[in-house]
């Protein structure tokens, strides 16, 4: 059997909702470029939020109910830590930190993180690829009222209340792509953007030189499924970083930040009253029921993704 090669451009749990749909697809094989901007050091340890989270997921022991982290966790280290006065609002249990330590050690040694996130996701029984844009280090941080903060600053300590201003991806400039994240765009039969945080999760992945020109060069159906139903996130703080920011907050929103590099935006079945303006960006615009509720959600919607890919592929033959 041959398999479709699937590349998707994912963030943390949207991102690995719709990677574990195409994952369930036995005719689909799949790659994976996540986001390392999330990444940070806390207790002198690399965490990777975005990463450990696909990789979790895929590999079947995420927590379900909260959608990050490993489930049956405790939090013993992290108790120690506090008694010694260490600041402990990062959430980090005590499997999770054995993956820490384990990265950290092996990025002391000088090895590539893409090389690392790869081993890891291998030894934890995931069949797809996971890739990361580059091996440099980019990190997010945003302007709130309070001033400039990290990202999991924002995110996690602050709970993503305060609203943001602007955003920065500190390393971005001299950051370089890996040659297997190129690969990945330009030997893909399909490519999805997954409805992720199109501002930080998705951005700081296109925003490395020479990987939005790739994804503008590819040749494969290009595929967006909006993370925004009825101009509401199902989770997190997209919708009102879009609005913040001075985005239209709703799918259109979306994809006018994709508008040069995608071919087709998915949207939600309610949304269809904003087709119109989607393909006022240049782009088609197609519905679906977006929502992932369980897994039967999540491989229905690849296979959408998969079906709908087709339509692309015959509109670009026929023009
Ligand atoms: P994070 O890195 O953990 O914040 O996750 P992502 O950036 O990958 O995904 C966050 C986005 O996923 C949010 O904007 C959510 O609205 C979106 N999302 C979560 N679940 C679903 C779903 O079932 N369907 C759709 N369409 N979007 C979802
Ligand atoms: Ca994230």
């Amino acid at each position: 059997m041959t398999r479709l090669k699937v590349t998707l451009l994912a963030g943390g749990v949207g991102g690995a909702k719709m990677a574990e749909g195409f994952a369930a697809l036995d005719d689909v094989d799949l790659t994976v470029i996540g986001n390392i901007a999330d990444d940070a050091q806390f207790h002198g340890l690399w965490v990777s939020p975005d990463i450990d989270t696909m990789i979790y997921t895929l590999a079947g022991v995420i927590d379900r109910d909260q959608g990050w982290g490993v489930a049956d966790e405790g939090r013993r280290a992290l108790d120690t830590l506090k008694r010694l006065g260490e600041d402990t609002w990062m959430f980090l249990g005590d499997r999770d930190f054995g993956l820490h330590i384990h990265r950290t050690s092996r990025i002391a040694k000088g090895e590539r993180r893409s090389v690392i996130a790869a081993d890891i996701a291998r030894s934890f029984g995931v069949d797809a690829k996971i890739v990361l844009p580059t091996d440099d280090v980019i990190q997010t941080r945003v302007r709130t009222e309070a001033g400039w903060l990290g990202f999991q600053e924002y995110f996690v300590r602050e709970r993503c209340a305060p609203d943001i201003f602007e955003i920065a991806f500190d390393g971005m400039e001299t950051a370089r792509p890996t040659p297997e994240a190129l690969q990945a765009i330009s030997g893909a039969e399909l490519l999805v953007i997954a409805p992720s945080n199109p501002l930080v999760s998705i951005a700081p992945i296109l925003g490395i030189p020479g990987l939005r020109d790739a994804m503008a060069g590819a040749s494969a159906p290009r595929i967006a499924v909006s993370p925004l139903i009825a101009g509401k996130v199902v989770k997190g703080p997209a919708d009102r970083m879009l609005a913040s920011l001075g985005h239209r907050q709703d799918a259109v929103g979306v994809a006018a930040l994709y508008a040069d590099i995608i071919d087709l935006m998915v949207i939600d079945t309610q949304d269809a009253g904003l087709s119109e303006d989607i393909e006022r960006l240049g782009m088609a615009a197609a519905t679906a029921d977006i929502l992932m509720k369980d897994a039967r959600d999540k491989a229905g919607l690849a296979e959408t993704v998969i079906a709908m890919a087709g339509r692309v592929a015959q509109r670009g033959d026929a023009a």
